[in-house]
């Protein structure tokens, strides 16, 4: 623990307002919370937008093993907002800057991915809500609050052109799409499909398209056609149209799966061309029955991959401020998250929630 994690709990903390849930089957509601105040290396947000991540609403109903959540639980890691305090030795940030939190909120800094700049590896690192608090003791508490407090090399530049409630998503669904992207080299002239057109779907179209490929998207109804068409797509394919299915064997270079419910991913490994990759976001409970002679006959490779690097996330951030790059989004007061989540459980949102944190101040 370093000297700075030490003095910044003598300095004490500050209350902010937040929605917690107190238990896996309560219903998120108003809470006060402590912040730390800033220490030295420390950036004050006031959270103008929060968006809402299929996660938070797992973490929130306790619904992964492998991640049992801490009560009570804040959640939310698709964080903007504005500066209103930095500690003396914060240089990129100052009173007033737009700024932007993700998932991640602390690493160790030192481990061979955090010098690679891939903290979302690290073995030490700190989730933004449900990780230890170094700081304060209990839990970090994430971003469905009118504050927060994060190291200054985890906390993001927003460019200012981007519409605020729009870009909250990009933290946690762009980057999660943006990243292997980049990783597995798409761009102008490569073939890329997208699976599912939710949350992270339609982020993926948007920088496929924006990268210069030629966008497929696969969606198992065609009511979801001239919404593709007009965030990028260049192609629908109703994925339980056998015959539609044929034509694009062995063609693609790479593609995004975001499914997260069961479904056959040999009907997409069929699809790739030689040395094509497909890369789950999604994360089906169950595991996926695979079939080796898929990829076999053309080199083909299977992925995963789970958000950015902070440097990666500003590259992400930064393009899509050239590009004017946003989710689409429904902005939402706090009070009306519970409801949103009922909604979010059946898809019934075009594409991601953004909380309005004017909401929780008003009250
Ligand atoms: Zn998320
Ligand atoms: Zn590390």
């Amino acid at each position: 623990m370093s000297a700075t994690q030490f003095s910044s709990e003598l300095r004490g903390q500050y209350k902010a307002k937040a929605y917690s849930a107190t238990s896996s089957s309560s219903p998120l509601a108003p809470t006060i919370i402590p912040r730390r105040d800033p220490g030295e290396d420390d950036v004050q947000i006031e959270i103008l937008f929060c968006g809402i991540c299929h996660s938070d609403l797992h973490q929130v109903r306790n619904e992964w093993s492998a991640m049992p959540t801490v009560y009570p639980c804040v959640p939310g890691h698709e964080i903007v907002g504005r500066v209103t305090k930095v500690g003396s030795a914060v240089t990129r940030f100052k009173l007033g800057d737009l700024a932007a939190v993700g998932c991640m909120v602390d690493s160790d800094r030192t481990c061979s991915e955090c010098q690679d700049d891939v903290e979302q590896f690290c073995p030490n690192m700190t989730l933004t809500y449900n990780s230890p608090d170094v700081h304060l003791g209990g839990s970090t508490y994430g971003g469905y609050s009118d504050s927060i407090v994060v190291k200054e090399h985890f906390v993001l530049s927003l460019p200012p052109n981007l519409n605020l409630a729009g870009a909250a998503p990009l933290l946690c669904a762009g980057i999660t799409t943006y990243s292997p992207m980049r990783h597995w080299g798409v761009t102008k002239g490569k073939k890329v499909g997208v699976v599912g057109l939710g949350g992270l779907g339609h982020m993926a179209v948007k920088f496929a398209h924006a990268l210069g490929a030629y966008v497929v998207v696969f969606t198992t109804t065609a009511n979801k056609r001239d919404d593709a068409l007009r965030l990028g797509a260049d192609e629908v394919v109703v994925s339980r149209d056998a015959e539609q299915m044929r034509k694009h064997v062995g063609s693609f270079d790479f593609i995004l799966d975001a499914v997260s419910a069961e479904h056959d991913i040999n009907a997409y490994i069929r699809l790739l061309r030689r040395d094509g990759n497909i890369t789950l976001v999604g994360a089906p409970p169950k595991p996926l029955p695979i079939s080796a002679f898929g990829l076999l006959f053309k080199r083909g490779s299977l992925s995963g991959s789970i958000i950015g690097g902070i440097a990666e996330t500003q590259e992400m951030l930064d393009f899509c401020g050239k590009h004017n790059i946003t989710a689409d989004v429904e902005v939402i007061p706090m009070q009306k998250v519970n409801e949103a989540y009922e909604r979010l459980l059946k898809s019934d949102v075009k594409y991601r929630f953004s909380i309005d944190m004017a909401s929780i101040k008003s009250k």
